[in-house]
């Protein structure tokens, strides 16, 4: 687990390209400049894991894109001390990205082998989500609810009620909606029972996957 002035050098230039793609947000391009993305891939990527891409991870999932994770992460405009929820923990990036930025994370991931590696893993880097879930992320965690922030990681073919009612008021909850395609959506909650509700770009992402295997 090795982290060099060249990586170092390769993560300061990642920090570039997403700033140029137009994130602003400096805690989040922080974050980026600081988290060691290729101890999150699996084998020696080392001369891709600061290009602006996804890569593949264990159990036909995806790494997601630093400009993704970037955007969607600058949405929730996080604050330090948010109750902030992750559906689709997956490699733990986003995670880290969130823990950098003095979120308490609450993670979820559907896919056991993935679950077990990333809560050997964080810590490791010293990374202390407030609770790493195995489970299905389409019902939230009611027991830990209400979040400042939640944030969805993988394709939903629709928005999961649960996540909406599991929202602070004046929570934030970015989710990528869509089937082949998603639209990034970003969900407002101005009420008990009212919302608002902006559509911003197109992504693709992993669908968010209805039964465990
Ligand atoms: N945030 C991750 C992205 C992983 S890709 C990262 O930065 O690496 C999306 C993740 O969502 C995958 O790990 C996938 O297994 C997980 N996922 C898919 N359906 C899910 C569900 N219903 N509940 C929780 N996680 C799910």
């Amino acid at each position: 687990m090795k982290d060099t002035h060249k990586h170092q050098g390769l993560r300061n230039q990642l920090v570039k390209t997403v700033q140029s793609k137009g994130i602003t947000d400096i805690k989040v391009l922080e974050a980026i400049g600081k988290i060691p993305r290729h101890l999150f891939m699996d084998s020696s990527f080392i001369d891709f894991a600061y290009q602006d891409n996804a890569f593949p991870i264990a159990a036909g999932q995806t790494i997601s894109q630093p400009y993704t994770v970037a955007f969607q992460t600058e949405l929730l405009k996080i604050k330090s001390g948010h109750q902030v929820l992750e559906i689709g923990t997956g490699s733990g990036y986003q995670t880290a990205v969130l823990l950098e930025m003095g979120a308490k994370v609450y993670t979820v991931e559907r896919q056991k082998e993935l679950f077990k590696k990333t809560k050997i893993f964080l810590p490791k880097l010293g990374y202390k989500p407030k609770k790493l879930v195995f489970g299905d992320g389409y019902k939230g965690l009611p027991e830990f609810a209400p979040f400042d922030g939640i944030i969805v990681t993988a394709g939903a073919p629709f928005v999961p009620k649960p996540l909406l009612s599991q929202l602070k008021i004046g929570g934030r909850l970015v989710i990528p909606v869509g089937q082949e395609t998603q639209i990034m959506t970003l969900f407002i909650r101005s009420g008990e029972k009212s919302f608002e509700k902006h559509e911003l770009s197109k992504f693709r992402f992993v669908p968010l996957l209805k039964d465990k295997n």
